[in-house]
This record gives structure tokens, C-alpha cells and sequence, in this order.
């Protein structure tokens, strides 16, 4: 079976082994990793070894801070503008898709939210062009999504923002991918998707955008008090953060973002060529836009959808369909699908054609 669901995601076999060896018996200690206390030093240990791998993939430079939230990226949507609006009162934003749309709406009610790009009214085919950008320079922020996990786009190139810190929502694309985090003041991810499980929020924060929450931010959201706190303001989600200390682990064993990245270009490249080459598949999404993590394409009819996503489950490939909001197919080729997975699809989706592409 292969799982190419877009979140909660496939996780590496080898993880999941040794998750569930730890949901016993935790290195020999006769405790369950889910029973550590999260003040306690062997819990400490697992945190400080998680952040530390994390630091290395993203060359995280020290004037970064690496918090372990909940909530999800959703509710971050909300809490980012509580923590970074301040003063100012004003943020923009791109709104290129589902989820940009949605962190837009949410921080509307925080402060004076403005749009700096849109390609909503053109159905989201992809960013918008840099010459269509409006952004201001008094903004306290500008929110980006990198990747639009329901409409099959990716930035390939990033807005100059000026002095304006440029925050982005990494949900799908964390870790897919090399990134100059000195180009970003803040980055946030649900951990459902690339790294690891439901529960875990990762905000990665340069130490300057501190201080300026406003007052009604909970305690265990302000992310000067989550930074500031040696023990934790609140007790972390002690599995979440171990699952995705595991996959860190994994990751740099592989070869890190490099290892990623060019993995992810190869396999979405064979898909997109398979889909461009074809009369019965068809890629809504402009060519220099498209995701490298979320392929997302139509079939003619609702009819051969149905049947194409019939076909699938039958031949292991589940969770293909694609986001509510967008129809059609979606195939999520997060860090953690195999190889197998994807030469498996790539076959199927050529039979499949070669079936029902004459127009049967
Ligand atoms: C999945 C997703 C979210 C929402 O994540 P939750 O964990 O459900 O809050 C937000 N942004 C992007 C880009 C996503 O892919």
C-alpha cells in the first residue's frame, strides 16, 4: 500500500519501527516515551536532540529561535498575528490558494490586513507575477505560503520584501527543500504533512520580531515567553516532538535538503511530463508555479475521475483524490513516499490512459 495522502502524511517505515519499540520501552528505561515528564532531563534530551538536528538541516543561524507549539498551522494563522503585528496594526499578504486565503481571513481580525497580491479572481493558476506586487513598507510583516497544498502551487522565487520580514507558511514544503532561511523572519509548519504527526507546530522565529505581542495572546502562544522559557511555559506534545526528532534523524542520514530537494524536482518532473504528454490528464496550474510536492491535475470527466481513483485503491494507491476545494486528483510526493510508490503510479496512470484515453 502506498499512502499519498496530503496530511496527516506516509511516515518512513524505519521511523514508525522505531516509534513503536519507544511506545514500550523507551532506550531501555522500562518507561514509554508517551510517560516521560517533559520537565525531566531524559525528556530534555530528546528535545535538545531534535532541535539540534533541525538547526543543522536548515542552517538555522543563532539569532533563530525553534519553538515546539500546538495548535496547528491554522491556529497560527490567528497567533502570528498576535505575536508580530504589534504597533503597526498592518501586515500584507499574497493570497495564492486555499490556505493563504484562509491565514489572510484569519488575521483580518488582528489588524489591518492587506492583500498584496492576488490571483484569486483568475481561479489561482499560480503566483502572481512579480510587476502585479503592491507591498507596503510600513507593513509589520508579509505572509507568504510557500506551497498551496490544495491548488498544486509553489513559489520558485520569493517577493522582496525590503525591510519588511517575510513570513512564511511551510505546512507541505518544510523540509522539502533547500531554503535561505536568512530570507525569512519566520517560518511555521504543521507537523502532519512532512515531519511527523497531528499535534506539532514548528515555528522558527528570528529573535528581533520578539517582544511584540499583543496583550491578549494567550501564554502558552506568545512566542517571547515560549522562547525566553527553559522548562516550557506548558507541557509540549512530548510524542509529536519525538516523532519528528526521528525524522530529522532520518533526514540527515539521507543527505538532508539536498538529498530532498532533488529528489522531489526528479519525481514531480516525471509526473508533470507524464501529465503534459498525455490527452486525458491536465494540469490547471501554470508551468513555472507548479508544486514539487503536491501534483495536482484533472481528468475530463467527474465519471473517469471516480474511476481512475477506483482503479488506484485497487492497485495500492490510496488517498488520491484531490482537496475538497479543488476537485480532482492530488498526489502528495512528501520527503517520506518511496520510490516504489511513485514508479507504481507513474505505471498506473500510463495504463490507465492507455484504457481510457482513446475516448471509450
Ligand atoms: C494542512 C495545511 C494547513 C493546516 O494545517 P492544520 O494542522 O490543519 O492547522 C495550513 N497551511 C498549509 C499550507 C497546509 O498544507
Amino acid at each position: 500500500m502506498y499512502n499519498f495522502a496530503a496530511g496527516p502524511a506516509t511516515l518512513p517505515q524505519e521511523v514508525l519501527l522505531q516509534a513503536r519499540e519507544a511506545l514500550l520501552d523507551w532506550e531501555g528505561t522500562g518507561l514509554s516515551i508517551l510517560e516521560l515528564p517533559f520537565t525531566g532531563e531524559e525528556y530534555r534530551s530528546i528535545v535538545e536532540r531534535a532541535r539540534a538536528d533541525l538547526r543543522a538541516l536548515l542552517r538555522l543561524p543563532e539569532d533563530y529561535h525553534i519553538l515546539f507549539l500546538q495548535g496547528g498551522a491554522y491556529a497560527h494563522f490567528a497567533l502570528l498575528a498576535m505575536n508580530l503585528l504589534g504597533r503597526r496594526q498592518g501586515a500584507d499578504y499574497a493570497v495564492t490558494g486555499h490556505w493563504s486565503r484562509r491565514a489572510c481571513n484569519e488575521a483580518r481580525r488582528y489588524g489591518e490586513i492587506r492583500i498584496a497580491a492576488s490571483s484569486e479572481a483568475e481561479g489561482f493558476p499560480g503566483i502572481p507575477p512579480r510587476k502585479e506586487w503592491r507591498l507596503d513598507p510600513r507593513a509589520a510583516y508579509c505572509h507568504i505560503t510557500t506551497n498551496e497544498t490544495a491548488n498544486g502551487i509553489q513559489y520558485h522565487w520569493l517577493p522582496d520584501t525590503g525591510e519588511v520580514p517575510l513570513v512564511a507558511d511551510m505546512t507541505s514544503d518544510f523540509l522539502t527543500r533547500k531554503i535561505g532561511i536568512r530570507d525569512f523572519a519566520m517560518v511555521y509548519a504543521s507537523a502532519q504533512k512532512n515531519v511527523g504527526t497531528a499535534g506539532l507546530t514548528i515555528v522558527v522565529v528570528r529573535e528581533e520580531l520578539l517582544g511584540r505581542a499583543l496583550p491578549v495572546t494567550p501564554a502558552v502562544f506568545d512566542y517571547t515567553r515560549q522562547a525566553d522559557s527553559v522548562n516550557g511555559v506548558n507541557t509540549p506534545p512530548t510524542f509529536a516532538i519525538y516523532l519528528s526528532g526521528l525524522i530529522f534523524a532520518w533526514l540527515r542520514q539521507r543527505g538532508g535538503l539536498d538529498w530532498a530537494e532533488d529528489r522531489s524536482r526528479r519525481r514531480s518532473e516525471r509526473l508533470y511530463r507524464l501529465i503534459d504528454d498525455s490527452a486525458l490528464y491536465h494540469c490547471p496550474v501554470r508551468p513555472d508555479d507548479r508544486s514539487r510536492v503536491n501534483v495536482c491535475f484533472h481528468l475530463p470527466t467527474p465519471e473517469l475521475e471516480s474511476r481512475f481513483l477506483a482503479g488506484a485503491r485497487d492497485a495500492g494507491l490510496l488517498n488520491l483524490a484531490g482537496h475538497g476545494a479543488a476537485g480532482g486528483i492530488r498526489v502528495s510526493l512528501y520527503n517520506a513516499m518511496p520510490g516504489e510508490g511513485v514508479e507504481r503510479l507513474l505505471d498506473f496512470m500510463s495504463e490507465f490512459e492507455r484504457r481510457h484515453g482513446g475516448g471509450d
